[in-house]
């Protein structure tokens, strides 16, 4: 080992640069060195030639040096010389480019004092080239770890940098085995894969943890080779490079990886599983996605639709006008903006099945905020827009024929007046009518009259246009408008159809039914200008064709005056009723008022019509008396209490007398009395058990013929009332002539008694007057408990009314007479002592004990 100093000529001009290579050189260099300066080339020059020197610091910014070219005469001054140049970061490139020959490297100013080893190596150029401390220099500039192992695999050598990684220092290395470091979960792996690599004779290589003398833990490469002979044992060196920073790294991109999949991956499943469908385009608008409901809504998988126009996979009508509609993509992508699909929108399967869709479509932007596709989502609205179509539907039609309702109809007529109006043609609207449907309804049920409607419903259908509107007005009446006819003649032709289709019989519920209609109809703009005078006028005309004979037609005419027809209508149909007996009467108990028996009865008209039901004789009773047929209905009357009132009496049941009104017109037709006599014979009927109703105003009308016929009547044992006293203007005068058995106080009397001063003090004045005509008086109307206790007090003989009975059919009214004191809760007058129940009795019997009434 040479143990001369190590000479060092800096050649510079800056004595600062100078001082700090010394201190360098002193800090780092293991051996002693000798330093000469000098600041000029020609100076270096004259040394050099004197005497030789290690290393030479050329600085290049000598006052007398042309920079890299004034090199030369020093290389060839210093051949063995190492000449190196400590140049400043600017000069790098310069120094490195025109490096000349003999010039072995630059070495950074100021730079770390690793870089002064180079002045050692060239110090022992020679000298130190076989030299641990020239060898360790060079290991420990490198950045690599070095270990080196003998046969056994301990080490025998290490370097700066594996002792920086290790974090063991040469003393903690020396002897050890080079798998101590290694991390142990990654020990066994490795030093078996470094033994395999030995016994093949290769190099060895592995990425491990190293795991520190402080406990933390580096990541490192290490590389393996065997170094041959080292005195006498198998050597192998090492290299250990510091990884750490790659592999943080690559746990940093892997986790952005993993992150990235998972985002994939819920965005997948996600799509998936929405109930949307998802469609991408790229910025060419080919497709570039689709989920699994646009795969299914658009027929198209995956695969094939890639790359495709979009126009192709995803294809969209316009539901109204069933033309392609503009597809949303091209415009989101040029407005950059969200936009909504069109409304009432289609889309058209790839094998031609339709959806109705409803959404919208948006841009895609990448990272940098550009446009760079669009979606569009979209979901299948077919239900909801069948069900909106359904609501509107069910809005405008009548749900058990599925017809138009009567708003369609109006809004429908209105429409075509007005079409009319501006082409000056004519509209015509049939107006029909059921005949005889509550006869079947009732005889058969709803459900049987529901079905013979629903069938008709589609048999009026049949008989018209598909523009013309068939509507159920409601019941049994239906509305036909024919939207656009020629002449008022069509109108017939169609009504004529529409007979023909309803004479074949209709089966339902398994019988054959026979059914008419009655037809009207009206015609713009000769039987109105508007929808209601249409309407009204074709009703009018209906009971017009009602009224002259049914299952007819009948054009509206200007002199068909509602009420008129009306009236025609009901007095046909009385006809009829008395033809084919749709007359019943309901019988109403009067009740003593202070025994609480039944002391007898008032029959009272009603008429069953097959098409409206049962009619009250308030409607009908007036016409009857204006067209003279309330004289057979009287008679009926009058002969259907004798023959019911004789056939209880032959039943064996305890009777009471039953009071039969006579109109006005019966009293003064000229057959009257006898008819009364030959009814009473024929049903042989005791004439006490007849009372007959006479009003005041029939009686006052002609005061002195009435008192004859009255007469007469007392002679046959009939009695007699005065029905609705108080109404009229009795003349006391005849009152006391007439040979009346009873006065009835009218309704309107009684309603108010209880509150009304002027109606008590009228109910208790009649009260009194009657009693002192010897007269019974009974008080009609009777609805509450107040109105009863009033009358108690006043001493009123007889009630009759709701508070004890409303009128009863025949069968019901058997039933009360049969029952004695089983009479049901509703015949009991409210108040009523309890075992004071109502009793029939037996004829008429003036000498009726009077039972004392509790409070
Ligand atoms: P009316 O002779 O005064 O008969 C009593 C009317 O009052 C009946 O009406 C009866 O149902 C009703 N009524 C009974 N109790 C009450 C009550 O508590 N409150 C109220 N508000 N009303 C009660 P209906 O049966 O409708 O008869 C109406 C009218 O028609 C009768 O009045 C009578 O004038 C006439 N009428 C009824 N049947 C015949 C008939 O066979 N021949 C004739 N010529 N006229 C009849
Ligand atoms: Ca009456
Ligand atoms: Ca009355």
């Amino acid at each position: 080992m040479n143990n001369s100093p190590t000479s060092v000529l800096p050649v510079d001009d800056d004595p600062a640069e100078v001082r700090l290579v010394q201190a360098a050189l002193a800090a780092t260099c293991d051996n002693p060195f000798r330093l000469e300066w000098v600041n000029r080339l020609a100076d270096a020059l004259e040394r050099l030639g004197r005497h030789g020197f290690d290393v030479v610091l050329l600085g290049l910014t000598l006052p007398d040096g042309q920079r890299l070219a004034t090199f030369h005469p020093l290389v060839e001054a210093a051949p063995n010389a190492l000449i190196l140049i400590p140049s400043p970061a600017s000069d790098e490139e310069s120094a490195h480019l025109a490096l000349p020959g003999g010039v072995d490297e630059h070495v950074a100013a100021h730079s770390p004092p690793a870089s002064y080893d180079a002045i050692e190596r060239g110090a022992s150029q020679g000298a130190l080239c076989n030299g641990e401390t020239f060898f360790r220099a060079i290991s420990d500039a490198s950045p690599l770890g070095i270990f080196v192992a003998d046969a056994q695999g301990r080490c025998v050598y290490s370097n700066a940098a594996h002792h920086k990684i290790s974090g063991r220092s040469l003393e903690q290395t020396l002897g050890t085995n080079w798998s101590r470091s290694i991390h142990p979960e990654d020990r066994q792996r490795v030093v078996a894969a470094w033994h395999a690599a030995a016994r093949a004779q290769e190099p060895f290589q592995a990425e491990v943890r190293c795991l520190r003398e402080d406990g933390s833990v580096v990541w490192a490469r290490l590389n393996a080779a065997p170094l041959g002979d080292l005195g006498a044992t198998q050597a192998q060196v090492q290299t250990v490079e510091d990884i750490s920073v790659r592999k943080s790294m690559e746990s940093v991109l892997q986790a952005a990886e993993e992150a990235l999949f998972e985002e994939r991956e819920r965005a997948r499943v996600t799509l998936n599983s929405i109930g949307d469908a998802v469609l991408t385009t790229d910025l060419l608008g080919n497709v570039s996605y689709l989920n699994l409901v646009a795969e299914a809504m658009t027929g198209w998988s995956r695969e094939e639709a890639l790359g495709r126009p979009l126009s192709e996979v995803f294809r969209i009508i316009d539901g109204t006008t069933r033309q392609a509609a503009a597809n949303p993509v091209q415009r989101v992508i040029d407005e950059d903006r969200s936009l909504g699909l069109i409304a009432d929108c289609l889309l058209v399967r790839r094998d031609g099945a339709e959806y109705a869709i409803e959404d919208s479509a948006a841009p895609i932007h990448n990272r940098y905020g550009r446009v760079v596709g669009a979606v569009i989502v979209f979901h299948d609205v077919s239900k909801s827009r069948a069900m909106t179509l359904k609501m509107a539907h069910l809005a405008q039609h009548d749900v058990l024929t599925g017809l138009a309702n009567r708003s369609l109809l109006t809004e429908r007529l209105a429409h075509a007046i007005a079409l009319a109006r501006r082409h000056a043609k004519q509209v015509a609207l049939l107006f029909l009518d059921l005949d005889h449907f509550k006869d079947i309804n009732d005889s058969l049920g709803h459900v049987a009259g529901d079905q013979l409607l629903q069938s008709l419903a589609s048999r009026l259908a049949a008989c018209v246009r598909t523009t013309d509107t068939v509507c159920r007005q409601g019941g049994d009446e239906f509305v036909i408008l024919l939207a656009d006819i020629e002449q008022p003649q069509d109108a017939a032709h169609v009504a004529e159809k529409l007979h023909a289709a309803c004479a074949a019989p209709q089966l339902v519920g398994g019988h054959e039914l026979h059914v008419t209609l009655s037809v009207g109809i009206s015609v713009y703009p000769d039987d109105g200008g508007d929808a209601d005078t249409m309407m009204r006028n074709a009703d009018t005309a209906m009971y017009h064709a009602k009224a002259s004979g049914r299952n007819s037609y009948q054009f509206f005419t200007a002199d068909m005056n509602t009420r008129a027809v009306r009236r025609l209508l009901v007095e046909s149909s009385l006809r009829r009723a008395l033809e084919e007996n749709e007359f019943v009467l309901h019988y109403q108990p009067q009740i003593d008022l202070a025994s609480g028996t039944m002391a007898g009865a008032e029959a009272l008209v009603r008429w069953r019509d097959p098409d409206r039901g049962l009619v009250y004789p308030g409607e009908f009773l007036a016409i009857a008396e204006e067209c003279g047929l309330i004289v057979p209905i009287g008679r009926w009357v009058l002969r259907e209490a004798c023959r019911q009132v004789q056939a209880w009496l032959d039943a064996g049941l305890q009777v009471v007398p039953v009071a039969v009104n006579i109109s006005a017109v019966e009293f003064r037709h000229r057959d009257f009395l006898e008819g009364v006599a030959r009814i009473l014979q024929e049903t042989g009927l005791a004439s006490r058990y007849l009372e007959l109703e006479l009003t005041e105003s029939t009686l006052m009308h002609d005061a002195e013929s009435s008192v004859a016929v009255l007469e007469a009547l007392k002679a046959m044992g009939i009695r007699l009332a005065i029905d609705d006293f108080g109404t009229g203007y009795s003349s006391l005068g005849y009152l006391k002539r007439f040979p009346i058995g009873t006065l009835k106080i009218d309704q309107s009397f009684v309603r108010d008694i209880a509150t009304g001063a002027d109606d008590a003090t009228i109910v208790s004045t009649v009260i009194g007057m009657a009693r002192n005509l010897r007269q019974r008086v009974i008080a009609e109307g009777v609805e509450t408990r107040e109105q009863l206790a009033f009358l108690q007090t006043q001493r009123c003989d007889e009630g009759q009314g709701f508070q004890f009975s409303h009128p009863l059919s025949a069968e019901d009214f058997a039933r009360l007479l049969r029952g004695g004191n089983d009479l049901p809760p509703w015949c009991r007058p409210a108040g009523w002592k309890r075992g004071c129940v109502f009793h029939s009795k037996p004829g008429w019997d003036s000498t009726r004990t009077r039972t004392a009434i509790p409070p």
